[in-house]
């Protein structure tokens, strides 16, 4: 939990873990959300709850800067996700594009089909490897590390929506049918807002930008 001790001033911000079952703590009931069932998000109440000195993470007031650490990773990671998820969609793919066929060929030779094909793979292979390229300027602790995990965050999310888009296109009627290819689709769209909207990794690429430049 991120909160604030307004008795340090400017700098206040403060992490802390808690216990679920301590009492004070009262969660709401899930969201209900168009996608990403298996990872129900929902607002927690705290009311007087012990903390412990333990509890709190990094000095308090610094926060904010461990945060940032923990957020940079979670970007990355979601490209390294995105490229790992597209991977049996593309394989599944390829199968039906050479089994279904349409006007006495298999959909495999349609050079639009094909097309769509390889936008995934372009996608799915730019976020891969610029996650990886972030993940390195991590470890390291390279300047350009917050800049390279929001491009991968900003890929991962429009590379699961295009590619899950892609396979409701190609797979035609039975795609639209509400079944894995919705389900796929409407929970890539979460990513597009998850772990920061594609708004908010502009704007940080662009903060980084100007202050790599000076
Ligand atoms: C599937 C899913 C899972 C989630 N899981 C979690 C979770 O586990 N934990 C958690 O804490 N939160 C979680 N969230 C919440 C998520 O982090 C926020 O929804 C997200 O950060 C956007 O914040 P917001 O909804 O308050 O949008 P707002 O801040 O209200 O923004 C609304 C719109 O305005 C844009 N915008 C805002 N400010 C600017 C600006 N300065 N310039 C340009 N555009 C701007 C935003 O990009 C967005 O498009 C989850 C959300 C989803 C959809």
């Amino acid at each position: 939990v991120l909160g604030r001790i307004p008795s340090l001033g400017r700098r206040d911000i403060s992490l802390f873990l808690i216990d679920m079952a301590a009492p004070g703590i009262t969660p709401a009931p899930p969201e209900h959300m168009l996608g990403n069932k298996t990872s129900p998000t929902g607002n927690i109440r705290l009311e007087d709850v012990a903390i412990s000195a333990q509890d709190i993470l990094a000095p308090p007031g610094d926060g904010l800067q461990t945060i940032y650490d923990v957020i940079s990773l979670d970007r990355l990671l979601y490209g390294v996700l995105a490229a790992a998820f597209l991977e049996p969609v593309t394989a599944r793919l390829l199968d039906f594009v050479h089994e279904r066929a349409a006007f006495q060929h298999p959909l495999a030779d349609y050079q639009y089909i094909q097309g769509r094909l390889t936008d995934i793979k372009f996608r799915m292979e730019t976020t891969r490897w610029v996650s990886y390229g972030a993940l390195d300027a991590l470890v390291r602790g390279a300047p350009e590390a917050s800049l390279m995990c929001s491009i991968a965050k900003h890929e991962a999310g429009e590379t699961l929506r295009l590619g899950t888009e892609q396979e409701l296109r190609i797979l035609g009627h039975a795609g639209y049918m509400v079944g894995d290819s919705t389900r796929r689709l409407t929970d890539a769209l979460g990513t597009l807002i998850a772990g920061g909207t594609a708004e908010m990794q502009r704007k940080n690429v662009f903060t980084q930008m100007v202050q790599l430049a000076r």
